[in-house]
């Protein structure tokens, strides 16, 4: 059976990447912090459908709970084909106010929580000799943002990270690919204030804002065989809004 790892897993976007995964046939491993509640309510609902699914609980910008909770997984599961990214938060501010620790934390677990999930199932994959990574960033990763610049400084990071991994793992057939989501509806985003949602709106094309099922399809893909040959890859998922 092929695993999958998702961190952040029952928030919004993660929450739909594990039933997607869950409609592939991929055992699912919910990673969650904080409150168990959602997690376990998605363990349930995936198991009614027939899912194996279980939760592990980690601080992903802590090395010695990301190593227990792959140690954890390795001794249960004894593998893990597909790991997503997702983990995030936000602690936005413009530059001149932002606290030192705002700016920290914010790279801690965006860009720091990737490194040592990714760090810890490499080592199970490249054994393997096939897996598939995918960090969650963002198109202001790729753009910048006023007001989120320890966020975007998270995203773009982990674009330079994705590809450097991919071309550390692709003798072994291990792949590492970023989707760069824009405006999707989700606890994340429904914190904004109403004239920055009009404003992300109004530069969208497609004319509507993002839904994690939107996400969710595309992780999906690079999660799937139909991604083998693809590696170091950003894919938007923003309804135009860059082009
Ligand atoms: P969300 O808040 O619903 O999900 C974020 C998840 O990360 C939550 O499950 C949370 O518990 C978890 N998390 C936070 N801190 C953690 C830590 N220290 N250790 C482990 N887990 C932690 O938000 P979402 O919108 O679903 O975001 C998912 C991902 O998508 C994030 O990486 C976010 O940056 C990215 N993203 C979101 C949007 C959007 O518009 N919503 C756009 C681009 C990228």
């Amino acid at each position: 059976m092929r695993v999958a790892l998702v961190t952040g897993g029952s928030g919004g976007i993660g929450s739909a990447v594990c039933r997607e995964l869950a409609e592939q046939g991929f055992a699912l491993l919910i990673h969650y912090i904080g409150d168990p509640s959602p997690a376990d309510q998605l363990v349930t609902e995936l198991r009614a459908a027939g899912t194996v699914a279980d939760t592990y609980m980690a601080d992903v910008s802590q090395e010695a709970q990301v190593e227990a909770m792959f140690a954890e997984i390795m001794s249960d599961k004894g593998r893990i084909d597909v790991v997503v990214n997702n983990a995030g938060i936000t602690r936005d501010g413009l530059v001149l106010r932002m606290k030192l620790e705002d700016w920290q934390k914010v790279l801690d677990v965006n860009l720091t929580g990737a490194f040592l999930v990714s760090r810890s199932a490499a080592k199970v994959m490249l054994k393997q000799r096939s897996g598939k990574i995918i960090n969650v960033s963002s198109v202001v990763g790729i753009g910048g943002n006023a007001g989120q610049a320890n966020y975007a400084a998270s995203k773009a990071g982990l674009i330079g990270f994705t590809k450097s991994l991919a071309k550390e793992l692709a003798a072994r057939g291990v792949t590492c690919n970023a989707v760069a989501p824009g405006f999707i509806e989700t606890a994340m985003t429904a914190v904004l204030p109403e004239e920055v949602r009009q404003t992300f709106l109004s530069r969208i094309p497609l004319g509507r804002p993002g839904l994690p099922e939107d996400v969710a399809k595309a992780i999906g893909f690079l999660a799937s065989p139909k991604a083998d040959y693809i590696t170091g890859q950003v894919l938007r998922i923003d309804g135009g809004m860059s082009i």
